[in-house]
């Protein structure tokens, strides 16, 4: 028997016009690096309307991938809702990936059009010759003569596109189950893999991210999305704001942490959300040039695990709440989120708070060993698998018919995380499988030992990394950046880390770097250590 409910799709179409009708006042502000500019959510429904004729005129159809190469801002917004409710395909491309993937990542998605920031234009204009499915460039506030000519592509100018076009545009009826947005990983730990969201995926996902259980984004809210919007749809913020009402503050390319404070004096967000590395650098300026930044209700990071000693220094220090989750492109992003269970409060707290967090109802887990399921007694050790209707079934190849099914099981995603979950659902991960350190066929956490090496409070950064041993297998190698002004030798950290670990886990190897290598989105770049250490560039 089918139900008497109504069969709308869910739609990110549907999505733009509530939030333009119902949430018309709220707002997306684009910091210059000395002000800021802001656009209403009503206006943002009407220049998407101009820029959905804009693209139709440029022969954009159902399907056709238009890529953005840009910063978090107002125009990125405009494209964000604009390409998926007309019926194309959102590429954010990930602007920090070295060239060559990005031309292979351009081709593979057959991108059409190409949005790129003024501020980017010359990196683009390099990229350019080599992207031979591209017919359109096209941008904003920039200069389009700084762009190499290349044969068969037309150049445009965003505000000359919109200009001429008129403010309605009639959003199609689309299949919920369509593409709406693709996203690349950003190859951490192999070769960038492509997802492709489809609007339902997007839409439940969105919504899980207002909901008390995830981030619980709201109206009223000022929301800092730092996370890029080439990383994961910036997390889901954009079309969570949509939903919610709340606010968007996007921080453009001022991404260091002396700008981004500078941001957050002049706007005063109530949320926030980056990965690890950009609080522990926010940290690190505060701790020379003070700041009251209790304007921020909540923050939340993840992407990679947060040091509980981050966590705790937001809290004790600037009196910000820090709510950790977990997520990938593969699964569109949040997971899990760590909120303790109701009554859990104060020091009690902090063991829910520091796992990765519990799994969102849409999100079905188990854990396997090899061939055997593992039980989520809190205590077993496993590789995470999931699956539920915002988790990829396949990666994308153009022929739709990929090759390489090894990162899926039965219908379940392999996420390649090793952990353990607690009965009542909360899951702790030890390390991804590739960076777990088998020491004489013991496994050491990289994560653990990283986290428990960033609790010494001369270090600002540290990061594990297995390197090859004759006797051992592997052994752990410590990255070590410590704070300005501190001081601390291999002894002195080896002896703090010898209160928590066994002496056979020790690490004999410690590198006092200025820097770890981060990632394109910001996470250690365990690949560049093991290369920099077997090329003997660490000392
Ligand atoms: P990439 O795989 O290229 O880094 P993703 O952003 O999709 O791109 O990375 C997802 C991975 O990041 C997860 O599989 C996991 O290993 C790691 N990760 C994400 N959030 C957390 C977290 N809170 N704690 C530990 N690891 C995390």
């Amino acid at each position: 028997m089918l139900s008497t409910m109504q069969d709308d799709p869910l739609s990110l179409a549907q999505l733009l016009r509530y939030a333009a009708d119902v949430h018309g006042d709220s707002t997306v502000t684009t910091w210059t690096g000395s002000d800021s500019r802001h656009q209403t959510f009503a206006e943002l429904g009407e220049r998407c309307a101009r820029l959905a004729n804009g693209l139709t005129a440029l022969g954009v159809g159902p399907f056709d991938r238009v890529a953005t190469f840009m910063w978090n801002n107002n125009e990125h917004m405009e494209v964000y809702c604009t390409v998926p409710a007309m019926g194309a395909v959102l590429h954010a491309l990930n602007i920090r990936l070295f060239p060559e993937q990005l031309v292979f990542i351009a081709a593979h998605a057959e991108d059409k059009v190409v949005i790129v920031d003024g501020s980017l234009v010359t990196t683009f204009g390099e990229l350019l010759p080599q992207l031979t499915t591209v017919r359109h460039v096209v941008v904003v506030n920039g200069d389009i003569a700084a762009l190499p000519p290349a044969p068969g592509v037309t150049f445009h100018d965003y505000e000359q596109l919109l200009a001429t076009q008129p403010d309605s545009f009639d959003f199609p009826v689309i299949d919920e189950r369509s593409a709406a947005a693709m996203c690349y990983t950003s190859g951490t730990t192999g070769d960038p893999k492509g997802v492709v969201y489809s609007h339902r995926s997007l839409y439940l996902h969105a919504l899980h991210v207002t909901t008390p259980a995830a981030l619980g984004l709201r109206t009223g809210d000022l929301c800092l999305a730092i996370v890029p919007m080439f990383h994961v749809n910036a997390w889901s913020l954009p079309y969570a704001a949509l939903l919610s009402g709340a606010s968007l503050l996007m921080p453009d390319r001022f991404l260091q942490a002396e700008p981004l404070l500078a941001m957050m004096a002049a706007e005063r967000p109530t949320y926030a959300a980056a990965v690890p590395t950009v609080w522990t650098s926010l940290l690190a300026r505060l701790s020379t040039h003070p700041q009251d930044i209790s304007h921020l209700r909540e923050v939340v990071v993840g992407g990679s695990a947060a040091p509980p000693s981050l966590m705790k220094a937001f809290e004790d220090l600037h009196q910000v709440h820090v709510v950790h989750g977990w997520g990938m492109t593969e699964t569109s992003s949040v997971g899990t989120v760590a909120h303790p269970p109701p009554g859990v409060t104060g020091d009690d707290a902090w063991p829910y708070r520091l796992s990765q967090g519990r799994f969102a109802p849409l999100v079905s887990f188990r854990l396997k060993d090899d061939e055997s399921l593992v039980p989520s007694d809190g205590i077993s050790l496993g590789e995470l698998q999931v699956r539920g209707p915002w988790i990829t079934g396949s990666y994308y190849s153009p022929d739709g018919q990929d090759p390489d099914d090894s990162h899926f099981d039965g219908g379940w995603l392999r996420t390649g995380d090793v952990g353990r979950v607690t009965p009542d659902g909360f899951l702790t991960l030890v390390d991804r499988a590739k960076d777990v350190i088998k020491s004489g066929g013991e496994w050491i956490s990289s994560v653990e030992m990283e986290n428990d090496v960033m609790g010494h409070p001369a270090v600002a950064e540290a990061a594990v990394f297995g390197v090859p041993d004759d006797k051992w297998d592997e052994r752990p190698c410590v990255a070590v950046v410590l704070r300005t002004g501190a001081t601390a030798d291999a002894t002195t950290l080896r002896a703090h880390l010898a209160g928590t670990w066994a002496r056979w886990a020790l690490p004999e190897r410690w590198s006092f770097v200025a820097e770890v290598p981060k990632t394109s989105v910001g996470k250690f770049d365990k690949k560049e250590l093991r290369r920099a250490y077997a090329g003997g560039e660490l000392d």
